[in-house]
């Protein structure tokens, strides 16, 4: 892709209003624009990122058994009242409006009083269970504090899984698979992602929150020092300093999160607000049991942001950058325009991503922007590289450059 022609430009300043380092970073770069606060575009290099995030949340959702619809994010009043969650927390975090003939709807702020009759739709026995679906689809959340750039949207994305099972021995058993996939979603994106216990709600002890710890989270944890103990404080039953009660060695300590996940036993929860139920061997109809796992690939790519960068700008882990390559060509003669774009159009054949900066722009310029997008290699090609055949490359998140025969480079980046 040639920069000349990317739609977006690098800012030198963040608006005014964006505290969290995130959002100035992401703005500046040009990877998204705001419209208002916690409602952003995502421009091509920032849905680029997106979407290899919402890839990656795929796979993984597949892998167990997940099998990916898309629900509608405008829904009808009566859903709600079944379980009296239109009022309560309705009234403070859904957007309610008002259509033709007094027609009362919601803006979807998670799905579970969606899926529940759908799913209820085409499960009659014991036979068609258990099952998963899942969608990626923006949210809607009258969220009071947005401030947070896409760590704390208004409009988020959010992937929500549901499954649906015979008994709660089935369920705990997906709950466990579902851990795992977890763990592997934020462990490709980069994260390194903790399983913390946090409020289950009315329906169990507990749900798991998954929580990458950093000084920029808006969560706190108390964690064991020693082993895999963490709980967020909201809920917490220990102290600072106290001995880990589980492993009776470590001490208890505190960090900063930030919750990319969270996943919920719901067990009968919704099923039996629907009345839900289902025809086992015996021919005796059977509550069915839930569960839910939510992820923000939004908030996931806010998190990378923060993690990943220094002064200069963003350092993308390979596995969500919106390109592997930047190539900079140096110089404005034609010679070196066109030696820059052959190797362009040879990365591309070889099936390497690569944003080629074409710009009639100063070299400061180039190395500027490229260090604040934050690709993570960087290929410099100038007369005097081209002379020896070569060019320059560096990664981002390493000091120290190498020159390489194109060929090479080639290689390197394709392999
Ligand atoms: P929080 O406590 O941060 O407000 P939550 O517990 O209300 O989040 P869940 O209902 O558990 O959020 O949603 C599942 C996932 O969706 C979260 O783990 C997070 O990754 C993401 N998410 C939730 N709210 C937002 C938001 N306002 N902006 C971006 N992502 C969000
Ligand atoms: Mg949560």
């Amino acid at each position: 892709m040639l920069q000349s022609k990317l739609f977006g430009k690098t800012l030198k300043q963040a608006p005014r209003e964006e505290v969290s380092v995130n959002a100035q970073l992401l703005c500046r770069a040009g990877f998204v624009d705001k419209l208002m606060s916690g409602v952003y575009t995502y421009l091509p290099l920032g849905l680029r990122v997106l979407n290899k995030i919402k890839t990656i949340v795929r796979e993984e959702m597949d892998k167990i058994d997940g099998q990916e619809i898309l629900m509608p994010a405008l829904l009808p009043k009566e859903n709600w009242e079944k379980t009296g969650r239109w009022t309560d927390p309705g009234k403070d975090v859904m957007f309610q409006l008002e259509g033709r003939g007094g027609k009362q709807f919601g803006l979807g702020w998670t799905h579970e009083e969606i899926v529940t009759p759908l799913v209820q739709h085409y499960v009659e026995s014991y036979k068609d269970l258990p099952v998963a679906v899942y969608q990626i689809q923006d949210k809607f959340r009258n969220e009071p504090r947005a401030k947070s750039g896409l760590m704390r949207g208004i409009e988020f994305s959010m992937k929500d899984l549901y499954s649906f099972h015979r008994d709660e021995a089935d369920m705990w058993a997906y709950y466990e698979k579902a851990k795992q996939a977890y763990l592997n979603v934020f462990h490709r994106c980069g994260l390194d992602a903790r399983i913390v216990e946090a409020s289950g709600g009315a329906f169990s002890k507990y749900s798991h929150e998954f929580q990458v710890f950093t000084e920029y989270g808006e969560d706190t944890v108390r964690h064991c020092d020693k082993c895999d103990f963490a709980q967020n404080t909201e809920i917490c039953e220990v102290k600072l300093g106290d001995k880990c009660p589980k492993c009776g060695q470590g001490e208890v300590q505190e960090s900063k999160a930030i919750e990319v996940g969270n996943i919920f036993p719901l067990k009968t929860k919704y099923s039996a607000a629907f009345n839900f139920k289902y025809t086992d061997e015996t021919g005796k109809q059977q509550d069915v049991v839930m569960g839910c796992f939510g992820i923000g690939p939004s908030r996931v790519m806010g998190t990378i942001a923060e993690i990943y960068h220094d002064d200069a700008g963003i350092r993308w882990p390979m596995s969500v950058a919106p390109f592997r390559a930047h190539l900079l060509s140096l110089g404005k003669g034609d010679k070196i325009r066109a030696a820059a774009l052959a190797l362009h159009d040879r990365l591309i054949a070889a099936g390497v991503e690569v944003l080629f900066d074409d710009r009639d722009v100063s070299a400061g310029t180039k190395f500027n922007d490229s260090d604040l997008i934050g690709i993570p290699y960087r290929v410099v090609l100038s007369e005097k590289t081209l002379e020896k055949g070569c060019a320059e490359v560096k990664m981002r998140e390493k000091e120290g450059v190498e020159f390489m025969k194109l060929e090479e480079i080639v290689k390197l980046l394709n392999s």
